[in-house]
């Protein structure tokens, strides 16, 4: 079978994605590779689909049981025989598993990185050709990641021990080079191909917000979205029950998840998310890494998370499935003090030596001013992020807050140049605080004792208040013209970029918002779902199709998106399918889903229509093969 006929049978797609097919043909020509996507971008199949291709089998080491679980069952699904082992087997599972294995009976292994060691495990790998090992969330072999696991340098030990050294593949969605230098250095991938692919997700609108009362705000964006599944981020586990009790007593459809509850409540409130039977989930970042639920249609956090990293990849999981869905920051300047004491706080994760935790320390301070600018900005935010990941966008998105609000343009050059002489005469002794009270001439009993008010810059911006002239700052701070020490005093320093400033050569202009028109001036291009390309009896159909789906879903014990994605359903009732050949056209069917769900969706759409095709759908007769 050709890569082409295996991503059709097995997976019902067309086509392959950005990206995927020169990961795969890599691989098929035995090289190592690298796949830097980001989350939701189809890192899986870049792997799946040559598993299926190569004569042995391979192994796919996996961090979290829930995510190994998760892809087994979509394997399973579309009719791929795959396995899983890891703790949540017992003993006797897991050599039963084993036995299976030597058989030849899996393509694909899912392991946790702490069984590879284990005796029973490598006299199985002896007996057996491993054609490939595939390293998912390889970040976590790099300590400047930020999920650092121990044990997954104990990939490297295993593959020297076995006989001969399979391809190995990596994938993470972490795009910054110290951990992309280390998965290639630690792993030993052998001339990889590297692969960095578009981190835009063109589909996520983004937004920050700084509404004064955030509980406010949530509730009524969730009860406006009664019928879309989302999820709510705050920082701490404190945040998750206050709003958790609110929401649930307000009659919310509401689940939690943070690390204070027990293992056995964890499990069914995501469970309990992921099938549908909660609409929200209120969580902290402990929740998330494997869950592959394709239709969150918004993520909202409640206090800004700690870096961009971190940000993306937790709104990240909002649609997956390429729709559009909203990723929103509540900001408030406490946030910042939250994050550093959260900061302070952190558990260093294993002995490592002072210096390392001082370096690391100092790389969380700026990832953490690095993400208060992201907030702070006004311009696109889109850019911003895929700035920070090594990509150049375009300068305005016209999908995010920013690039949807109408500002006013300021010329702050002339205070920003007496912000300049301020900062000098402080010598890199005081922060934000000292400078702004300072330049405004406040009459503070710190600033005496710190003989900043014998300063030439001494009330210099008196007609200012003190929010504006850090505003100001802030914004020469975003634009490199002044820096800060990476530790929690934030001490101002000037930059390369400064004398810009003095000399004229740069300019310093403040984008003031006008007032928002409420959500009238965004633009609807790509908040528009797919759905809405169906008309009222295609979403009469469609509801039907989830109802189906639902039915389906709960007979097998997997989550609805599993058996087929709303994409699939939607384009069901557009291509109204009544025969098989029709059916296997529709983008996400392949033969086996045909095989298990196809003749009683057939039948859904026959009861439907009587019979009758029918346009379900608005537009021209010759989009109804539209792609996805
Ligand atoms: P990642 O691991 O990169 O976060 P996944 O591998 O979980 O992403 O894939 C995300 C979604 O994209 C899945 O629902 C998957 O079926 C879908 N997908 C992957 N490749 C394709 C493709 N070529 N065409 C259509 N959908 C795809
Ligand atoms: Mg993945």
């Amino acid at each position: 079978m050709t890569k082409y006929q295996v991503l059709k049978k097995y997976f019902g797609y067309d086509n392959f994605r950005e990206g995927q097919e020169i990961l795969i043909d890599s691989i098929l020509e035995g090289r190592d590779v690298l796949g830097i996507m980001p989350t939701g971008a189809g890192k899986s199949l870049c792997y799946q689909v040559p598993a299926l291709m190569l004569s042995g089998i391979t192994l796919v080491i996996s961090p979290l049981i829930s995510l190994m679980k998760d892809q087994v069952k979509a394997l399973n699904q579309a009719g791929i025989h795959a396995a899983y082992i890891n703790s949540s087997l017992t003993e006797s599972q897991i050599a039963k598993a084993l036995t299976l294995a030597a058989a030849g009976q899996y393509k694909i292994i899912y392991v946790a990185p702490e069984r590879l060691e284990t005796p029973g495990f490598l006299r199985f790998v002896e007996q057996v050709e491993i054609s490939m090992l595939t390293v998912d969330e390889a970040h976590c072999i790099s300590q400047w990641g930020q999920d650092f696991r121990p044990s997954y340098l104990k990939i490297v030990q295993f593959i020297k021990c076995l006989k001969k050294r399979p391809i190995v593949s990596a994938f993470t969605a972490t795009a910054t080079e110290n951990v992309r230098g280390d998965i290639i250095c630690v792993l030993g991938l052998a001339e990889p191909e590297v692969l960095v692919t578009g981190f835009d997700r063109k589909n996520l609108y983004f937004a920050v917000e700084t509404p004064k009362k955030k509980d406010a705000y949530v509730m009524d964006y969730v009860t406006k979205h009664e019928d879309e599944n989302g999820i709510i981020y705050c920082a701490t586990r404190k945040n998750v029950d206050m709003l958790y009790e609110k929401m649930r007593t307000a009659g919310i459809s509401v689940t939690r998840y943070h690390a204070g509850l027990d293992n056995e409540e964890r499990k069914n409130n995501q469970e309990d998310f992921v099938y549908d039977r909660f609409r929200v989930m209120i969580a902290t970042n402990a929740f998330g890494m494997g869950i592959d639920k394709s239709d969150v249609r918004y993520v909202i956090h409640y206090n800004m998370p700690q870096s961009l990293e971190n940000y993306y990849q937790e709104a990240g999981r909002a649609g997956r499935d390429g729709e559009a869905a909203e990723c929103i920051l509540l900001y408030s300047p406490q946030d910042i003090m939250i994050n550093q004491f959260l900061l302070e706080h952190k558990e260093q994760k294993q002995e490592m030596e002072d210096e390392d935790i001082s370096a690391v320390r100092e790389r969380d301070e700026e990832r953490l001013r690095i993400m208060n600018y992201y907030c702070l900005t006004k311009d696109c935010l889109r850019e911003y992020i895929l700035r920070y990941f090594g990509e150049y966008g375009k300068t305005s998105c016209g999908n995010c807050s920013n690039c949807s609000q109408k500002f006013e343009l300021v010329d702050v050059t002339d205070a920003a140049k007496k912000i300049v002489l301020c900062v000098k005469e402080m010598h890199g002794r005081y922060g934000m605080n000292v400078a702004a009270g300072t330049l405004v001439g406040a009459n503070r009993a710190k600033l005496r004792e710190y003989h900043t008010d014998t300063y030439s810059s001494y009330g210099a911006l008196r007609e200012f208040s003190e929010e504006s002239v850090k505003q100001i700052i802030n914004q020469m701070l975003i634009k490199g013209y002044l820096t800060v020490t990476n530790d929690k005093y934030a001490l101002l320093k000037t930059t390369a970029k400064t004398n810009d400033i003095i000399s004229g050569a740069a300019e310093v202009i403040l984008k003031e918002s006008k007032a928002r028109q409420q959500g009238e001036d965004r633009k609807k291009v790509s908040s528009q779902r797919k759905s809405d390309i169906l008309n009222s009896k295609g979403l009469e159909l469609f509801d039907r199709l989830r109802a189906l789906r639902t039915e389906i879903a709960k007979e097998e014990s997997v989550p609805p998106y599993i058996i087929f994605s709303d994409k699939s359903l939607i384009d069901m009732c557009v291509k109204v399918p009544f025969h098989q050949d029709e059916m296997l056209s529709v983008n996400g069917v392949g033969e086996n889903k045909y095989r298990k769900y196809g003749a009683r969706f057939l039948q859904a759409i026959q009861d439907y229509t009587g019979g009758k095709k029918e346009k379900y759908y608005f537009g021209e007769e010759n989009t109804a093969d539209f792609r996805f």
